[in-house]
């Protein structure tokens, strides 16, 4: 049995122990996994989750170690947890290999957990969700969730985070190109790392670059996507971004936006798994199967349009449904 006091504690341990249960594949962990969750679920809530992305080499682990450390001093509770995508398909990891973080995983406050590495990214991301969850029980007000931009691994964590930071590098040209189309809009704020040293004056072209850049996307009516630079190397601007993310906090409280979003973060979060469990329950369901692979060769021959297969085949999961419910009755 697992025991939730000590979680709710925030003993690092059994929080470590509580996320490894909830990233099982076992099918009988699934059940204990779901209980845990729903029993934490009341204490879960309370922090800001900031979502972190950037090219390989950009500083995002330089820069949560500086940042984390930083909020630690103002007396936050940090977790940092990662999505790495590249695990499951190139079989290493962009994020895991190195040493990283190595201060901040010293901090008594900090928890730091690597990506799980699952076989696919919807998974890694539904897992990451509940991990979420485990951390706000344990007390940790701070959430990190740090990703490299493969697939779709920064759209998934824009969607359950409260605020999104891209980190950029100070070579515009190169940059503006490299960034995925659509990331700039859900930005909440960009920050030009490595503002340093003879990058300086780069730092400051791109800044500018970004700053009209910006000026063209469509703007979101809650909050103003913000440029800034930092040194996360020479721990610079770093409360800045902290003052920012505080702001972005109390403002969206107070219209509302900041639990709306979560709301519907949540919603699509329900909606996404009942299709994936719906997939599911239809591939382990023979007879379903079956008549799905064969109205799908109709189709692909000509034989018959999509939407009347569509049609056939959603009247046949209809028919099982009653035909349950009435055994059932
Ligand atoms: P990640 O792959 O995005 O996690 O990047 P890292 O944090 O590992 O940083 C990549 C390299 O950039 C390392 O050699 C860091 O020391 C260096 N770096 C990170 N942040 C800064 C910075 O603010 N200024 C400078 N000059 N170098 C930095």
């Amino acid at each position: 049995m697992f025991d939730v006091e000590k979680l709710l504690k925030g003993e690092r341990r059994s929080l470590a122990k509580a996320i490894t249960l909830v990233e099982s594949s076992r099918p009988e962990d699934s059940d204990k996994a779901q209980k845990l969750l729903e029993k934490i679920l009341p204490h879960s809530g309370k922090s800001i989750r900031l979502g972190i992305t950037g090219v390989p080499g950009v500083g995002k682990s330089t820069f949560i170690e500086s940042f984390g450390q930083y909020l630690i001093k103002q007396g936050h509770k940090v977790a940092v947890l990662a999505i790495d995508p590249s695990s499951p398909i190139s079989g290493g990891s962009i994020l895991g290999d190195k040493t990283r973080m190595e201060a901040l995983s010293q901090e008594e406050n900090a928890f730091i957990r690597p990506s799980p590495s699952l076989g696919f990214l919807g998974g890694v991301a539904q897992k990451t969700r509940e991990s979420i969850l485990l951390c706000e029980a344990a007390g940790f007000d701070y959430i990190l969730v740090e990703t490299v931009g493969v697939g779709q691994s920064e759209f998934e964590v824009a969607d359950m985070v409260d605020f999104f930071l891209v980190l950029m590098l100070p070579n515009a040209g190169d940059e503006l190109q490299g960034i995925k189309k659509g990331i700039l809009e859900l930005a909440d704020a960009v920050v030009i790392n490595k503002a340093d040293g003879d990058a300086l004056s780069q730092a400051m072209q791109t800044f500018a670059q970004y700053t009209s850049a910006l000026e063209l996307l469509r703007h979101n009516p809650h909050w103003k996507t913000r440029v800034l630079k930092c040194s996360a190397l020479e721990k610079k601007n770093i409360d800045t971004i902290y003052q920012l993310i505080e702001e972005y906090k109390n403002s969206t409280k107070a219209t509302g936006h900041f639990e709306q979003k979560r709301f519907s973060q949540n919603q699509e979060w329900f909606k996404k798994l009942t299709g994936e469990l719906l997939e599911k329950k239809i591939q382990q369901n023979k007879k379903l199967s079956v008549a799905r692979d064969e109205l799908e060769l109709k189709v692909l021959r000509g034989e018959m349009l999509p939407l009347r297969a569509a049609y056939e085949y959603i009247d046949l999961i209809l028919k099982l449904l009653s035909k349950n419910q009435n055994e059932n009755d």
